[in-house]
């Protein structure tokens, strides 16, 4: 056993040989194991300089010898069975000082149950994010579980974290328990919105525009150097120019529109119901993907229905303007709904820390992330729509946003995402809303009850139940 290992991964898919090379890279050394060992040993003899920092291993108990106590294992396996499995195939070899952490997309409730299990080893659930990319050269990473078992390996993770432009580490311990993988379900949840949105101003500029694949890349990569500025609006104008190798035709135009997901995006929207979060851009997106996945579907519904015509009559600026509208209100929901959890879950959920975590490294870091930090760092119970600063944003953005999903919508150009960011603007500045119609048929048909505005003790209406 080499004693300066103190570090050990198992798993190394994409994620798991990025983010050992990053380890290795930063100067810890890391000993590794992978259920299939050629896997491992072709890692090894692939990892160039850095093969000297990397201890290959061919069984549990080899990984777990070549670490010095206490050691720190990274789990970076599918979610679910596979890391409870690994958990126990751990249990026997490590002490009561060792810790496991799983690095993978886990769902916090699992992660919750693992933390409260009582297992023999030390527990953390650490969300990572960045693709491949982010994990090899600088990730954001979101930690969970006790305190003190974070601020052991916090060192390593922030060598190997991204960078925010002042030079801070986006890794950070977010909660007790599951609040790491918590955290980064959410930022999943903002990921399917964000990417939703630019997909339904893609489709205005191609259908209803008429745009060709070339402009649209142009008009994205515009947008990525104003408010705009983000990873995922610079990619989706690379997307946008890139050509087919195979046909020379744009690459967007040969890809089937039918969208992958994994689940993070689903549980984003579960859990918002659970805790009665209002997400609406989320959840719409979640649900245009089910839809896109339905082709014979759709391609059916056109042929009854028709195509929307192209016959949108808007500049170019209003659709900037109205993908900032929704992108305030999207992460306006999401950082309400994680304010919402940390009461429900006696988290002390660090809102503009949060912010911070995601200006870099991850695929939602956008530069409009620095001024979210900032808001909430004002006041974080207030909602990001009402912070002074989005609020005046929002206040120039929103007649766009507003003729954009009228027009789209008149036209029948599908935007469920952008349209459900209006609806719930329109009615969070709605002062005297409807509901009172819910609580009248609610007490009529179920003598529920309501509460007066004029704060009488009468509480229910004159239609036969008692009054
Ligand atoms: P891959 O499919 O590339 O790799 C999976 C790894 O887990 C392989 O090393 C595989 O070993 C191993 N494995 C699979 N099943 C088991 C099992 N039952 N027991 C032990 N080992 C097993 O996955 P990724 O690297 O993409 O993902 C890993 C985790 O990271 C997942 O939780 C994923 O959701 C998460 N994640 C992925 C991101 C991405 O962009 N890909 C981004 C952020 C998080 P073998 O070689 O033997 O098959």
């Amino acid at each position: 056993m080499n004693t300066d290992t103190r570090i050990g991964l198992i798993g190394l898919g994409t994620m798991g040989a990025a983010l050992a090379l990053n380890i290795a890279e930063k100067g810890f050394p890391i000993a590794v194991w992978n259920r299939t060992a050629e896997v491992t040993r072709r890692f090894h003899a692939e990892a160039g300089a850095l093969a000297e920092r990397v201890v290959p291993t061919e069984s549990l108990a080899d990984l777990v010898a070549a670490i010095a106590p206490p050691r720190a294992i990274i789990l970076m396996v599918p979610a679910g069975q596979a890391v409870d499995d690994q958990i126990a195939a751990l249990a026997p070899l490590l002490g009561p000082d060792d810790l496991v952490i799983d690095a993978g997309n886990a769902n916090f409730h699992d992660t919750d149950r693992r933390a409260s299990a009582g297992l023999p080893m030390r527990f953390l659930g650490m969300g990572v994010s960045g693709g491949e990319e982010g994990a090899r050269h600088g990730p954001a990473i979101m930690g969970g579980g006790a305190r003190a078992d974070w601020d052991r390996v916090a060192p390593v993770m922030q060598a190997i974290a991204a960078r925010a432009e002042d030079g801070t580490p986006c890794a950070t311990w977010m909660g007790e328990a599951g609040a790491g993988h918590f955290v980064k379900t959410v930022h999943n949840g903002i990921e399917y919105a964000d990417m939703q949105m630019i997909a339904e101003v893609y489709g205005l500029m191609r259908d209803g525009l008429g745009l060709p694949a070339a402009a649209i890349a142009e008009t994205f990569a515009g947008w990525n150097g104003g408010a705009l500025k983000s990873y995922l609006v610079e990619i989706s104008a690379a997307v946008a120019g890139a050509a087919d190798p195979l046909t020379g035709q744009p690459m967007l135009d040969v890809i089937l529109d039918a969208a992958g997901q994994k689940g993070t995006g689903r549980w984003t929207a579960i859990e918002a119901q659970h805790l009665a979060a209002p997400i609406p851009v989320i959840e719409a997106a979640v649900a245009a993907r089910n839809v896109s996945a339905r082709l014979a579907e759709r391609k059916a519904g056109e042929a009854r229905f028709g195509a929307a015509p192209q016959a949108l009559d808007l500049a170019l600026g209003q659709l900037e303007q109205a993908l900032i509208a929704g992108k305030i209100l999207c992460y306006a929901q999401g950082f309400a709904m994680i304010e919402a959890a940390g009461r429900a879950f006696g988290w002390q959920l660090d809102l503009p820390g949060i912010a911070r975590v995601w200006r870099a490294g991850c695929i939602i870091r956008s530069a409009m992330l620095n001024d979210m930090a900032t808001a909430l760092a004002e006041d974080p119970s207030r909602n990001l729509a009402l912070a002074p600063f989005f609020a005046e944003r929002l206040e120039a953005a929103m007649p766009a946003l507003r003729a954009v999903v009228a027009q789209g919508i008149m036209a029948g150009h599908a935007m469920p995402a952008l349209a459900s960011g209006l609806g719930w603007f329109d009615m969070m500045r709605t002062g005297r809303g409807t509901a009172n119609m819910i609580q009248a048929q609610r007490d009529f048909f179920g003598a529920h009850g309501f509460d007066r505005l004029d704060g009488q003790d009468r509480h229910h209406g004159p239609w036969g139940k008692p009054g």
